[in-house]
């Protein structure tokens, strides 16, 4: 799928390990204890300290790494200012701890701070019957729905707290780091405000998970949103990258490997959706939920952690579909949601 993509490092870091990878900019990695196994984190030279790009998901180990790069990698000068690029837990799981560890302020959107707020303080039995509510909803039996609202309430184990303030940045946003501007895009579809670094001047993107290489960024329908279409706003956000960024730069993703060839990932991301759309479409010639879509998307085993993102991401097709027209809904007399051709 990526042989249009180029790979100029082929071996990333070691976990407490730093890599040069840009002009002022180190590639970092860190574990995170799930099927995709790492994050790629991002160092920047800063004048007299440094600027972190997230932070990882929170496990003693991550934060061991990072002494291991404070002490041998910032030559005595501090981090200055922490850039999370959205709330999920492998971006911002140690942000509370590394402001407080450096007394430096966290920089992000609004909707991403906002949403870390709220991941963190839903942990109540109404939002878990919430979250059952959605599985049964798209077609899971009782047990697995149950498993499914108890993993959807997990935010707190990879980010035990989140700072109490913040600064808020923002599309069309420039921020100086170490004396080149780096303008923040926003994405929207794999979270509510993500933001993307692009550096024009030393010809970089820092991605997050917007633009991923050898994986589709989960674009998944949300729990607390049960009717919502962020593939459409996925699609749309990827026209404009296209549309702001030039062919030829690098771009730095928070999973894989660094790149080049960003126009020819974003298209194979849309085809890629524009496929599974069609997938989707032959499978709805008669009324399907998106439990029983699974089989149909994903041509593998999941795990329990997989069918969470797997099912919001059925549904994420699901929902476009019906946007554009497509597919129709209907609910059965249990209250489970079906879509079918018109
Ligand atoms: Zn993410």
């Amino acid at each position: 799928m990526d042989g249009s993509l180029s790979f100029p490092v082929a071996t990333p870091p070691a976990p407490g390990e730093t890599v040069p990878i840009a002009p002022g900019v180190y590639w970092l990695r860190m574990r995170l204890p799930f099927a995709l196994n790492h994050i790629n984190l991002w160092l920047l030279e800063d004048g007299p300290g440094w600027t972190i790009v997230d932070c990882g998901y929170a496990l003693d180990e991550t934060r061991d790494s990072w002494e291991r790069i404070f002490a041998e990698r910032l030559v005595g000068q501090p981090v200055q200012r922490i850039i999370v690029t959205h709330y999920h837990p492998d971006h911002m799981g140690l942000a509370a701890w590394l402001a407080e560890r450096w007394n430096a302020p966290l920089w992000t959107t609004e909707k991403e701070w906002l949403h870390a707020r709220m991941m963190a303080q839903d942990v109540g039995e109404a939002s878990a019957a919430a979250r059952r509510d959605f599985a049964h909803r798209a077609g899971l039996d009782a047990e697995a729905s149950t498993v499914f609202a108890e993993r959807q309430g997990n935010y707190r184990r990879g980010v035990p707290a989140v700072p109490e303030s913040y600064r808020r940045i923002g599309d069309g946003s420039k921020i100086e780091i170490g004396g080149r501007e780096w303008r923040v895009i926003i994405g929207e579809g794999h979270a509510p405000e993500h933001a993307c670094l692009y550096c024009a001047e030393a010809g970089v993107l820092i991605a997050g998970d917007q633009i991923l290489p050898r994986i589709s960024p989960n674009i998944s329908v949300q729990t607390y949103e049960p009717d919502g279409d962020p593939l459409a706003r996925y699609l749309a956000s990827l026209k404009k990258l296209r549309a702001a960024l030039p062919p030829d730069i690098l771009v730095l993703p928070s999973h894989n490997l660094p790149f080049y060839g960003v126009h020819e990932r974003i298209d194979e991301l849309a085809a890629h959706h524009g496929a599974r759309c069609d997938d989707v479409i032959a499978a709805c010639i008669r009324p399907t939920s998106a439990a029983e879509l699974l089989p149909v998307l994903f041509r593998r085993v999941l795990d329990r952690h997989q069918v969470g993102f797997a099912l919001g991401e059925a549904l994420a097709h699901l929902h476009y579909l019906e946007g554009q027209g497509a597919v129709e809904r209907d609910m059965d007399q249990d209250g489970v949601h079906r879509f079918a051709t018109m």
